[in-house]
């Protein structure tokens, strides 16, 4: 069923008797010529595109739970490509270009809107670090712009500018940048990859794998045993539980990350906003509520659901940015499981392992990479070489020291 503004009006006039469910729900079949472990963002992106562009077959998507209950309906739908080096901004500004023609593509409304954001200044130093990220994100084809003092005054006057310890001195400020909804990225995925074929098959744990002789001939699930050709796994949080299976230990640790949402305020915010002096970063669901979110909970767990001394650290950063958020009541809370790389970068790779791939380490910025990732881990699946975009995300760049130290706008394990 296509999607269209005829179609509503059609069924509007005829009871919504018409719709169909977003997509099947198979059994498993016996084998698969891919299986995809992961029914999260970049489990569905991967499975979509191998179907769509690399007009592959026989593919399924294994979930433990059901879709889109992992981080990508967990986190605070910010996507951008604000990103300093080599490795990491080609990829990022391709990513973002795909989500804006993601909805035409793929038939879903996603809610994509770049209502832009902007990053704040401090600190003299930091605007130099600021101009320079500008300047190779625009080396890269992508948008960034410096505001000064005023400019952002312009934008947001309620914020504390002449803060004692944490003054605003300006912005960079990236107007392509913005907010999708989270869990429409999933269900839009699921639904055309449904629609080509590619069996959705959740309550599936993967809890084993069958390697023999060094190549891999399938996964052991709690549904019994399914047999593949190629497989990609794409967990986040669960990457080393997963990898544990194959014997593999991985340059990841799992952490909680928070996402707090207040009581529905009238407009305030229109872009994304991140203070620059400390974790806290904002903007505002249409719905009214502020979403915001800071650091991760800084010890290692599989709980997706995070402690008090964090919400008291985030609570901190935005009153110091935000004074007036005091007086607004926080409505709700929720954690997912990150999968921190340790140079803040991700692996899109082929393993050791015949037929066994690798997809992870996005720390807690992967949202906004989800078409980007499952595009070039396709790539890699189907073609058996790293698309151009993503031929930094090895495995060996850790033992080779090619580390992709991300010090613009990516994850900075050292300083957590
Ligand atoms: C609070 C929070 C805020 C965030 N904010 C942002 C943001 O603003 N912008 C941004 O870019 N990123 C953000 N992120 C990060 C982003 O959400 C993740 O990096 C990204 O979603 C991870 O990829 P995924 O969608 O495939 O993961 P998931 O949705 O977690 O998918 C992995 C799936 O694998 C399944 N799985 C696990 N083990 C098994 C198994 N054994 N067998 C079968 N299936 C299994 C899980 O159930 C899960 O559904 C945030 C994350 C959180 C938690």
């Amino acid at each position: 069923m296509r999607y269209s503004g005829f179609r509503v009006i059609a069924e509007a006039l005829t009871g919504h008797k018409g719709w169909k469910p977003l997509w099947r729900d198979p059994d498993p079949k016996a084998a698969y010529d891919y299986v995809i472990v992961g029914g999260g963002g970049h489990g569905l992106a991967t499975a979509y595109y191998l179907a769509k562009e690399f007009k592959q077959a026989r593919i399924a998507v294994l979930e433990k739970g059901y879709l889109g209950g992992g981080n990508v309906g967990r986190n605070t739908t910010i996507i951008r490509s604000n990103y300093l080096l080599d490795g990491n901004e080609p990829f990022y500004e391709f990513s973002l270009k795909l989500w804006e023609g993601l909805e035409q593509d793929f038939n879903y409304n996603a809610m994509v809107s770049q209502r832009g954001i902007i990053n704040l200044i401090h600190t003299d130093a930091q605007r130099d670090a600021f101009t320079r990220r500008a300047n190779a994100m625009v080396l890269h084809g992508a948008d960034a712009e410096m505001l000064n003092r005023d400019q952002v005054k312009a934008l947001y006057p309620f914020l504390n500018f002449d803060n004692a310890r944490f003054p605003i001195k300006g912005a960079i400020a990236q107007k392509r940048g913005g907010t999708v909804r989270h869990d429409a990225v999933a269900w839009g995925y699921a639904r055309g990859a449904d629609q080509r074929g590619v069996d959705l098959i959740q309550n599936c744990e993967v809890i084993g794998m069958r390697i023999e002789n060094g190549r891999i001939l399938g996964v052991e699930t709690t549904r019994g045993h399914i047999g593949a050709g190629k497989v990609g796994v794409a967990v986040a949080g669960a990457s080393s539980r997963v990898m544990d299976h194959a014997g593999m230990r991985l340059p990841i640790e799992s952490h909680v990350l928070q996402a707090f949402v207040s009581e529905g305020l009238k407009p305030l915010i229109d872009g994304v906003m991140t203070f620059g002096a400390g974790h806290f970063y904002v903007s505002q669901s249409d719905k009214g509520g502020l979403v915001f979110g800071g650091d991760i909970d800084g010890y290692n767990s599989y709980a997706q659901r995070g402690n008090l001394p964090v919400i008291e650290d985030v609570a901190e950063g935005g009153m110091a940015l935000m004074p007036m958020l005091g007086r607004a009541r926080l409505l709700r809370a929720w954690g997912g499981i990150m999968d921190m790389s340790m140079d803040g970068s991700p692996i899109i790779d082929k393993t050791d392992i015949d037929g066994l791939y690798f997809n992870g380490g996005w720390c807690y910025g992967g949202f906004k990479a989800t078409p980007a990732s499952g595009w070039c881990f396709a790539h890699l699946l189907a073609r058996d070489e790293p698309h151009p975009k993503a031929a930094a995300y090895r495995f060996d760049r850790f033992a080779k020291g090619l580390m992709i130290d991300e010090k613009g706008q990516g994850a900075t394990p050292n300083l957590h």
